[in-house]
């Protein structure tokens, strides 16, 4: 009686476990005994015969009327159900014990492990696909180009990375918000989607970044090639079409930067970043466009990237420094009205390095902004510096300012406070834009160029000439000086064009009520021409180069 008790609870505990149970006779593999959940997913198996499964898999699928027996341990069973698309896993064990007569028998114990594997597919998803466009993300890509050239080491059949940049993507989002953003984001991917093979992988990179694995089955270098200047060209046209979103027209274009790869042995990140780099020359090349990886614009670029290295080395470790030039107010007597900062690098190793080298590369990474901030304190520190000495007190400081220091929210503020804390007057400092700068006319930089006014700086247009002067532009400007190109001046008295035009620089200075400057002005001859043709104020090797602090 206490023995059936005792048997009755532990079938009780069987059966609550969730788990399948059954016990098999090893000798024969008929089932003797089966739980009320084996009898519900198999129906009544008592007395039938096991079907054996001994394959040694980690994942092994089964018919829906199969048994499962004596499967190696730690099996995951998938099982198909007919109430159900999804399939249904269960996680085997089983051990061997004596049953009755001392009969030597196995019990199999089945976990349901489903919503387990369900969850695991999540997460993987998640992991590998891009939640907005449902794309492969950049790990699934990795994965997948890591995989096509292990192919292509065996196969040497060619491969490509297309790496897909939306050029205007930023203004849409920004001016339409996040929502119509993300709906052109899956429109755009839809129609890459559509102009590759099946077989070629889209993922979206991050933000408006696709990047498509093209897969070929080509040796031919240049078959290939053609054939990807004809995808290339699909996809541009595809995204250049109208979008139609919250019956809102838009229109973006793309940039396409190609990887060709076969049985290379690059890092998949590096053949990545060479798209990413062919596409920037896309860009750079004016957009709508693609470009192949060239490895001579490689090396430009990481040229660039060490010169931006080592410049952000010098700037710590006062390699830099400013060197003036003189300029000349000319009238019956020839007088020094002020200088115009140069910076000067000198390389440990490499010696002097040109601002015409370094500065753009400077401006590119975004380290004008110290640097110039660096140049404005240096220049400051000079007029203070100046105010003890009897002549020097009368000079002005012209600074030379790039648009994106320009562009900076706390530019003006900042000026503001290096003046308030060397007490110059900021009369004695000019700044010197460059046309192009000037030509966004955006009202950002006119509001900027008031207030800067305000303070009492002095404004002047560097390289004047060599943009798209327009006379509409000068009328709504803050400005008080005109500095002609020296490209004009080099040639001035041999070429009738270059007069032409330093004459109507000159005519239009007056006009407006504007001191014009000359710079580059090497030689008597182009001096004395200048003269002549109502020029007042001079820069160049004539009068002196741009010498040190202590030179000048
Ligand atoms: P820029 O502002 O047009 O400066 C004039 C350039 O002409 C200077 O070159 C100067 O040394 C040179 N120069 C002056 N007189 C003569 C002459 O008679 N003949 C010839 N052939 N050249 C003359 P530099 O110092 O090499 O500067 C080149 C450019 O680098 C500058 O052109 C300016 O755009 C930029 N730069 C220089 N210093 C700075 C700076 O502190 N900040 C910024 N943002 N840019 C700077
Ligand atoms: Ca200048
Ligand atoms: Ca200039």
């Amino acid at each position: 009686m206490l023995e059936n008790n005792l048997l009755n609870s532990i079938e009780t505990i069987i059966n609550n476990t969730g788990a399948f149970v059954y016990v098999v006779d090893l000798e024969n593999y008929e089932v003797l005994y089966a739980n009320e959940k084996c009898e519900r997913e198999f129906g009544d198996i008592v007395g039938k015969i096991c079907y054996k499964t001994l394959n040694s898999c980690s994942v092994c699928s089964v018919a829906e009327d199969t048994i499962p027996l004596s499967c190696p341990v730690n099996t995951i069973f998938e099982r198909e159900n007919k109430n159900s698309i999804n399939k249904q896993n269960y996680f085997f064990n089983d051990c061997i014990v004596s049953w009755k007569d001392n009969k030597k028998v196995k019990v199999q114990v089945g976990i349901d492990i489903t919503r387990e594997k369900q969850l695991e597919e999540k997460i993987l998803k998640l992991t590998h696909y891009d939640v907005l466009t449902n794309l492969a993300n950049r790990v699934l890509l990795k994965e997948s180009v890591e995989l096509s050239m292990q192919k292509s080491s065996k196969t040497s059949f060619y491969n490509a990375l297309l790496f897909i940049n939306l050029d205007n993507f930023k203004i849409v989002n920004g001016k339409s918000g996040h929502n119509i953003g993300d709906k052109l984001l899956i429109k755009a991917a839809n129609r890459i989607k559509k102009s590759i093979q099946k077989n070629d992988i889209i993922s979206r990179f991050g933000g408006d970044e696709f990047v498509v694995l093209a897969k070929t089955s080509e040796k031919n270098r240049n078959i290939v090639i053609k054939k990807l200047e004809n995808i290339s060209q699909k996809i541009l046209k595809s995204l250049n079409n109208l979008y139609i979103i919250d019956n809102q027209e838009f229109s973006v274009s793309a940039s396409i930067g190609i990887k060709l790869f076969n049985d290379d042995n690059i890092p998949v990140d590096e053949l990545i970043l060479h798209a990413d780099n062919a596409m920037r020359n896309a860009k750079e090349n004016g957009r709508n466009t693609f470009c192949f990886f060239d490895p001579k614009l490689q090396q430009i670029m990481e040229y660039k990237i060490k010169l931006s290295d080592s410049l952000k080395k010098a700037i710590k470790d006062n390699c830099i420094s400013l060197h003036y030039q003189t300029q000349i107010f000319s009238d019956k007597k020839e007088e020094i009205i002020g200088v115009e900062a140069l910076i000067r690098w000198i390389h440990p190793t490499k010696g002097l390095i040109s601002p015409a080298d370094f500065i753009p590369i400077a401006e590119e990474s975004g380290l004008i902004v110290p640097l110039g901030e660096w140049i404005l304190c240096e220049s400051i520190k000079q007029l203070k510096i100046w105010k003890k000495d009897k002549i020097k007190k009368h000079w002005r400081i012209s600074i030379n300012v790039s648009s994106k220091q320009l562009e900076q929210d706390n530019f003006t503020s900042v000026i503001k406070n290096i003046i308030k804390k060397n007490k110059i007057n900021p009369n004695m400092l000019r700044l010197e834009l460059t046309e192009s700068l000037l030509i966004q006319n955006t009202s950002k930089v006119l509001d900027r160029l008031y207030e800067l006014k305000d303070m009492g700086l002095s404004l002047s247009i560097d390289d004047f000439g060599t943009g798209y002067s327009s006379l509409s532009y000068l009328k709504k400007l803050p400005i008080d000086e005109l500095k002609i190109d020296q490209s004009f001046i080099r040639d001035l008295t041999i070429d009738t064009n270059d007069e032409i035009i330093t004459q109507t620089i000159i005519s239009i200075g007056k006009k407006f009520g504007l001191d014009v400057i000359a710079e580059g002005v090497e030689t008597q001859e182009q001096y004395e021409k200048l003269l002549l043709m109502g020029c007042q104020y001079f820069q160049g090797y004539l009068f002196s180069k741009p010498v040190s602090i202590e030179h000048l």
